[in-house]
C-alpha cells in the first residue's frame, strides 16, 4: 500500500530542481513529457532549455518549419514525436487561439499525446485527478503491491494504471503525479533500490519479502533484426548529396542515400574509398551500414538533394548517419 501524503511530504523536500518544473505552464510540462519519453532527464535538460529559448510560447513553435525543429532536438533520436508535436503546436495555434487546452479530451485530440501524456499535462499543469503511468510508475506499485504479472503484457499494465488512479484520486494530484515519478527516478531504481530511505518502505511488500529485484517482471524480447545497408558518400566538386527520409522511422531527418544490401543500386558510380562498417542500435533493430565515397557515373536520382559540403551542420542528419561524418 502507499501512503500518498507520506509520499508527497518525501517529494517536497527531496525533489531535483528541474528546469521544467519551475513553473506549471501546460506548454512547458508537455515539452518536457515528449522529450522524456524514451530519454534520460540528464539528456533533456540542455535540450529543453534549448527549446524553450528558441521557442519560448506555443505560438513561436507553431510557427517553426519542420527542418528549423529538427535541428534544434536533432540527437535525441525517436523524430516522429516532434513531428506530431509541431502538427499538435498548429491544432493549438488555429483551434485553441494559442491557449494549451485544458481538458483531457480535447488534449488526448491532439497529435502524438496517449493517455501518459494527457495524465501528466492534466495533473502535473492543472492539478487534476488523472493518472500518468510510466516505467517508473509501473516500478514502484509493481513493488509495493507484490504484482507478479508479465509487465509486458498490456491487460497486466492496466491493474497498475487502475492503481494509480485510485492512489491519484486520494491526493494532490500535481503532487502525486511528479512524487511518484521521482521516488522510482530516485530510490525505487530499477536495480539496487534505496529502499532504507524509502518514506513507504513500512508498506512496501516487496521490501518486507526482499524481493525488490524481482520486481516488476518482464518477460525477454525478442531478438533485434539486424538490416545491412550500402551507404554512400557521393562527393561532386565541393557538394554532397542528402536524402530527406520519408520512412515512418526517422521521417523528416536527412541522411545519405542509402539501400538495403540486396537492394539493386539505381545509378552507376565508382568506388573512391571504402569508409568502413557502421553500427547503430535502435530499440527495436540494429543498422549495419558499409559506407563508401564514391564518384557518380550517371544522373544522380531526383530525390536527392546536393548541398554545399560546409552546409552540412544545417541538415538535421539521423544520428546514425551523423556518427559517418565524425
Ligand atoms: S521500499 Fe524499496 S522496493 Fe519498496 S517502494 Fe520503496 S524503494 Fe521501492
Amino acid at each position: 500500500m502507499i501512503n500518498v501524503n507520506q509520499l508527497e511530504i518525501w517529494y517536497e523536500k527531496n525533489k531535483r530542481d528541474l528546469p521544467f518544473r519551475e513553473n506549471k505552464n501546460p506548454y512547458f510540462i508537455w515539452v518536457s513529457e515528449i522529450m522524456l519519453q524514451q530519454t534520460q532527464v540528464e539528456t533533456v535538460i540542455p535540450y529543453f532549455n534549448k527549446f524553450i529559448k528558441k521557442y519560448p510560447t506555443i505560438k513561436s513553435l507553431s510557427q517553426t518549419d519542420e527542418d528549423t525543429l529538427f535541428s534544434v532536438i536533432q540527437g535525441l533520436g525517436y523524430y516522429r514525436r516532434f513531428k506530431n508535436m509541431l502538427k499538435a503546436a498548429k491544432t493549438v495555434h488555429s483551434e485553441y487561439k494559442d491557449e494549451f487546452p485544458s481538458t483531457y479530451q480535447e488534449i488526448r485530440k491532439l497529435a502524438g499525446i496517449g493517455e501518459y501524456t494527457a495524465g501528466a499535462i492534466m495533473s502535473i499543469a492543472y492539478n487534476k485527478p488523472f493518472a500518468a503511468t510510466d516505467g517508473n510508475v509501473i516500478r514502484v506499485i509493481a513493488r509495493t503491491y507484490d504484482i507478479k504479472d508479465d509487465m509486458r503484457i498490456e491487460k497486466n499494465k492496466k491493474q497498475i494504471k487502475l492503481i494509480n488512479q485510485q492512489l491519484i484520486d486520494a491526493a494532490i494530484p500535481k503532487i502525486y503525479t511528479q512524487a511518484i515519478m521521482e521516488l522510482g527516478a530516485l530510490v525505487c531504481r530499477p536495480v539496487n533500490p534505496a529502499c532504507e530511505d524509502c518514506p513507504i518502505h513500512g508498506t512496501c511488500k516487496a521490501y518486507i519479502l526482499n524481493k525488490q529485484n524481482e520486481l516488476p517482471y518482464f518477460s525477454k524480447k525478442k531478438n533485434k533484426k539486424t538490416i545491412k545497408y550500402h551507404v554512400f558518400l557521393i562527393e561532386d566538386d565541393n557538394s554532397l548529396y542528402l536524402r530527406k527520409r520519408t520512412e515512418r522511422l526517422l521521417g523528416g531527418m536527412y541522411e545519405f542515400p542509402q539501400f538495403e544490401e540486396n537492394e539493386m543500386i539505381p545509378f552507376d558510380y565508382e568506388v573512391i574509398e571504402d569508409k568502413g562498417t557502421y553500427k547503430h542500435v535502435f530499440t527495436h533493430l540494429i543498422w549495419e551500414m558499409k559506407v563508401e565515397r564514391i564518384k557518380l557515373k550517371s544522373e544522380p536520382l531526383t530525390v536527392w538533394l546536393k548541398i554545399n559540403k560546409e552546409l552540412i551542420k544545417d541538415y538535421p542528419m539521423a544520428t546514425a548517419h551523423k556518427k559517418i561524418i565524425n
